[in-house]
């Protein structure tokens, strides 16, 4: 049986740390680290996410902000908000929950956050600089990061010699996970809908990455014995076992079948989910550092 990658675990050593560097921060008289969130419309998903994400700053000792638009706030307004943000020297990461509604171009709005302040990772300098294996002074998406360091805790940080499959080729997972296993020396393929035998070419990996967002899609035999096996997906579907209209959340990998296989494996929900918000406060301590003029912290 796999040992299971306790994410929750890991994501609470990485908030106690920049627990830590905040502290230490505001000590050396910087300013707290200042994170802001912007959520516009009334998505109950994206609502749960940014006040989760609200909460955990509080926690880590940072000044945080959210700020919650009307769904009909115009592009313009948001635009004039950000470009407010990026002079705010209080403000040292800015977040923008997606999905926007469909009038802004979410495209355009996360291109005008500075890239400094770009705590999600997803404004082409950054994109760029992790392509190019500029990995000290990337930020780079938490989904992905959070995942990475899942890895390192099974297989340590230098993956030479070592076969990954990233199934998901999407901007925001599977491209930056691919870039970052690259970096880590891991010889990498990227699988996506177009890809041919996929349960084959699964069976060749000694890190599997599951980000497709369907649900319990990788099965056992699909998994090369010893394997570490990261699922990012996180797909509610229904447990009419659980009651009339009730719900359970599973991964992109059928956990059971792949337990049985895998070396490590990640569990859905307590496995990447957890990770992703904390790797966002790691991305906004480091900024502050960065702005304060201090080293980034390792
Ligand atoms: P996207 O929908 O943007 O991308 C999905 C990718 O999977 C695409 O590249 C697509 O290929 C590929 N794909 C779809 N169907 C198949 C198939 N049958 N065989 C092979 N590849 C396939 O999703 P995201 O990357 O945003 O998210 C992936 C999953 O991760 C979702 O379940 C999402 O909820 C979850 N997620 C979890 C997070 C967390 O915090 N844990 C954060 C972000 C996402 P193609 O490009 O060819 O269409």
């Amino acid at each position: 049986m796999a040992d299971v990658i306790d994410g929750k675990k890991v994501a609470e050593e990485v908030v106690g740390k920049v627990k830590t560097l905040s502290g230490a921060l505001h000590a050396k008289g910087a300013s707290r680290p200042g994170l802001a969130v912007v959520i516009v419309g009334e998505d109950p998903a994206s609502q749960v996410y940014v006040s989760s994400k609200s909460r955990t700053a509080k926690e880590c000792g940072f000044h945080s902000v959210q700020h919650t638009l009307p769904a009909d706030t115009t592009e313009d307004e948001l635009l004039g908000l950000i470009h407010d943000m990026n002079a705010d020297h209080a403000i040292h990461g800015i977040l923008v929950q997606l999905p926007l509604p469909s009038h802004i171009d979410a495209g355009k709005v996360i291109q005008a956050i500075a890239p400094d302040k770009d705590v999600d990772g997803f404004h082409f300098v950054n994109v760029g600089k992790l392509g190019a294996g500029e990995m000290e002074t990337a930020f780079v998406p938490c989904t992905p990061a959070g995942s990475m360091l899942l890895i390192e805790r099974v297989r340590g940080k230098d993956l030479s010699g070592l076969n990954a499959v990233v199934v998901g080729r999407s901007n925001i997972v599977g491209k930056p996970m691919a870039n970052l296993l690259l970096a880590a020396n891991c010889t990498v393929t990227v699988a996506h809908s177009r890809t041919k035998d996929l349960p084959a070419l699964a069976r060749t990996a000694d890190i599997l990455v599951a980000a497709v967002g369907r649900p319990e899609m990788v099965k056992g035999d699909w998994v090369k014995p010893g394997a570490t096996v990261i699922d990012v997906g996180i797909n509610r579907i229904p447990a009419p076992d659980k009651g009339p209209g009730k719900s359970r959340l599973v991964g992109d990998v059928a956990y059971e079948g792949a337990a049985q296989v895998a070396g490590a494996i990640t569990p859905v929900p307590g496995g990447v989910g957890p990770m992703t918000i904390a790797m966002l406060m790691a991305n906004t301590v480091t900024s502050a550092y960065l702005a304060a003029g201090l080293d980034r912290p390792s």
